[in-house]
């Protein structure tokens, strides 16, 4: 989570996980729209660079800020609500964990989210971080207006038209704060919703054998697959009527978060990470406890999930189509070598959108998720997904770590000429551009 002491004493800034670090030369709050203008116009003025940052949860560089660093941590909350239309208008930097209490009160929810909910909303919606099920898109997908100041300082706002004429909605979808610095974002929202968990084992070839009617029977779907032990967690999200978590459920879930996550987990990955031979016993242990938990309660009480043991992350997203054979070759090929890590391979779908950079851009995906405990080595298992991957003509999720190049990031968006036209138009001089973006996008 954002730390305000952390940012204010700290003249460092790193991650969630501490691979991706900087020393800007300045760090600054702004807390009205006139403020991040006159910032933005002095930054370009003095030939100075700008990185908005969220809460820090990108594993990739996209976040990494160079010479200024901006917190919206000042700028949170819901500003309105339109109840008819079901649509709420946020400040860009409101934590998504402050957004579920905040939306309840109007009997409203978002209609998906992710397995944490620490992420800032704009963060969120420039990266497109999503949760899983087929019929449900990202929370960029949510957007359906944007407020935004550009690289002169100039403030501007959009509302989403036709995806299939509205090119600036589409290049505003997932753009990494390419375009600019969002400040308030109206987002489509639905009647509030409970839900229900429920976790079960499955054999591989079992599993796969379901898949497909299990993604249309369940809202949300979702694989943890063990490397090496041909089983998986299988967990499912089901739409109940709203109701509350119990409180002997969230007592129970920070007990299990505190022995089970800080502490038997946490211990199996120390052991895995001091004696990696034992890598494979270790996913073997974890496939054989594989929890049967229940939990019920409103929507966003059920959608987090604790995460006490910090790792890095690689993601691609691949045709729904490809998706047996894909996953089938990555259970083999791990079997026979586990490269180096113990965690889960987590599945999701997602529904494909229209925005230029949106890694489901115009096909509904499978997602696939590959874990690396912190204080491991990476490289062999990251390197074999990324080659391993261009099989499947998979985008990379912007947010976690990819190691592909401008061409073939240019070769996977086809939209990309056009969308860094526009780009340029909003952001002349390069204002907030850094590094990694630079690398990826040759801007
Ligand atoms: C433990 C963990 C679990 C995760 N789970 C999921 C998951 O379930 N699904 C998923 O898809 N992803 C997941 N992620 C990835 C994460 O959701 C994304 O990387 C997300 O972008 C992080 O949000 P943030 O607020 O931390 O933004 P940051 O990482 O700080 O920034 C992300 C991008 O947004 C830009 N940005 C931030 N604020 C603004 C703004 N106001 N205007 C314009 N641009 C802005 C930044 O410049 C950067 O390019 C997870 C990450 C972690 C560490």
């Amino acid at each position: 989570m954002f730390s305000l002491t952390h940012w204010q004493n700290n003249p460092t800034w790193e991650n969630w996980v501490g691979y991706v670090q900087a020393t800007p030369e300045q760090k600054l709050i702004p807390d009205t729209v006139a403020a991040i203008q006159d910032i933005v116009k002095t930054a370009r003025q003095h030939g100075k660079r700008i990185r908005v940052t969220g809460a820090a949860h990108s594993f990739s560089g996209c976040a990494q800020p160079e010479e200024i660093a901006l917190s919206l941590h000042h700028m949170r909350g819901l500003i309105e609500v339109n109840k008819e239309a079901q649509e709420a208008t946020l400040y860009a930097g409101t934590y998504l964990y402050e957004i579920g209490d905040a939306l309840r009160e109007h009997g409203l929810a978002l209609e998906n989210m992710g397995d944490v909910q620490a992420q800032t909303l704009a963060g969120a919606v420039s990266t497109a971080t999503h949760g899983t099920g087929i019929s449900l898109g990202s929370i960029a997908n949510q957007v359906v207006a944007w407020e935004w100041v550009d690289g002169c300082g100039k403030l501007h706002q959009h509302r989403r038209g036709d995806p299939a004429t509205d090119e600036l909605g589409n290049a505003l979808h997932a753009s990494l704060g390419m375009l600019g610095i969002f400040t308030k974002l109206t987002i489509r929202v639905v009647p509030m919703y409970g839900l229900k968990e429920q976790n079960q084992r499955l054999e591989f070839a079992d599993a796969v054998a379901q898949f497909e009617q299990g993604i249309h029977q369940h809202r949300h779907l979702e694989w943890f697959l063990f490397p090496g032990t041909h089983k998986l967690q299988q967990k499912t999200l089901s739409v109940i009527e709203p109701k509350p978590m119990s409180r002997r459920q969230k007592m129970k879930d920070s007990f299990d978060s505190r022995l089970v996550l800080n502490g038997a987990f946490y211990l199996l990955c120390e052991l895995a990470r001091k004696f990696p031979s034992y890598v494979l016993k270790v996913s073997q242990i974890s496939a054989n406890s594989i929890p049967n938990v229940q939990r019920e309660g409103y929507s966003y009480e059920v959608f987090p999930t604790p995460r006490g043991v910090k790792f890095n992350e690689t993601e691609y997203f691949i045709d729904l189509n490809d998706f047996t054979a894909c996953i089938t070759e990555v259970n083999e090929a791990l079997a026979k070598d586990i490269k180096g890590s113990h965690f889960p391979i987590e599945v999701r779908t997602h529904k494909g959108e229209s925005g230029m950079l949106s890694p489901t851009q115009g096909r509904d995906c499978a997602v696939l998720s590959f874990h690396v405990y912190q204080g491991m080595d990476c490289e062999p298992l990251f390197n074999w997904v990324n080659d391993y991957m261009k099989k499947w003509h998979a985008r990379p999720h912007w947010g976690k770590v990819n190691k592909l190049d401008a061409a073939e990031i240019r070769h996977l968006y086809p939209q990309l000429k056009r969308f860094l036209e526009i780009r340029a138009d909003y952001d002349p001089d390069k204002v907030f551009i850094n590094r990694w973006l630079e690398q990826k996008f040759m801007v």
